[in-house]
């Protein structure tokens, strides 16, 4: 099909959607909105890939989160190859979301950078990019850093960060080496990020919305949906002081791009 708005990163396939879920896709079809439904473990890719398997303006994600490499206490969660293997198609378009997350202690750095890494190699061997998750400790960009330092020894992996809030010098790296940043709901009530949407060149920004969390103004505060993209989407063009629907083409040609839909 084809599409003018896409959220490049939500996960439809989560129990928050269980009532309406399919009401927001048939929602999503008359306006001509597509989405990447996100997986985060196994059960998530799965159903990740069987929902964009039943419909035209949904594709896929597979792979397994930082925060969840402890498959239960004392026993490490490894890349199970064979399984994901198993979940390919061609509307799988990434694997992720994938990457270091040291916000919330404990957290083992080395048995995520393992994960990483493995999910690296998968993305390599099946010429897919990643969709990166990376969220530093508090004050720090010790998450960017270290993934960033990882990718410097791929070189011919891409991919984006999702839900970007490194500073304008990590930015800068990650577009050096070739990869998107995607923003999300916080950018439409923090101005934190301002200078460094503006710093991105036009071909390496997109907009998301990790729903159901972190929902734009004025849904604050409520249950996310991949509807609400374009609320971050025109936030982002304002920022940047470029025309909304301009952006919005543009960052779509970006998305088929990356992604390769
Ligand atoms: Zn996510």
């Amino acid at each position: 099909m084809t599409f003018k708005h896409i959220d490049i990163h939500s996960h439809l396939n989560f129990s928050q959607f269980d009532e309406d879920r399919e009401a927001i896709i048939a929602e999503m079809k008359d306006i001509g909105m597509a989405t990447i439904c996100v997986g985060t473990d196994k059960k998530t890719s799965a159903e990740s890939v069987e929902l964009a398997a039943q419909h035209d303006n949904i594709y896929a994600t597979v792979g397994i989160h930082p925060t969840h490499i402890e498959e239960s206490e004392g026993k490490w969660e490894v890349f199970d190859e064979a399984y994901y293997e198993s979940l390919l198609s061609p509307k799988v378009v990434a694997v992720g979301e994938c990457g270091l997350d040291y916000f919330r202690p404990p957290f083992n750095k080395e048995k995520q950078k393992e994960l990483f890494i493995q999910q690296i190699q998968f993305a390599q061997k099946h010429q897919l990019p990643l969709m990166l998750h990376c969220r530093s400790s508090k004050g720090t960009q010790d998450a960017y850093e270290d993934a960033l330092d990882i990718l410097a020894g791929s070189p011919d992996v891409k991919g984006n960060f999702h839900f970007f809030v490194g500073d304008t010098s990590i930015a800068e790296r990650a577009v050096e080496k070739g990869f998107t940043l995607s923003f999300d709901g916080p950018i439409t009530f923090a101005s934190d990020y301002d200078e460094t949407i503006k710093s991105i060149p036009a071909d390496m920004i997109m907009a998301e919305t990790d729903a159901p969390f972190a929902a734009p103004v004025p849904h604050r505060g409520k249950r996310n949906s991949p509807l609400f993209v374009t609320f971050v989407s025109d936030r982002l063009a304002d920022i940047r002081g470029e025309d909304r629907e301009a952006f919005r083409a543009q960052t779509l040609e970006n998305a088929k791009r990356v992604f390769g839909l």
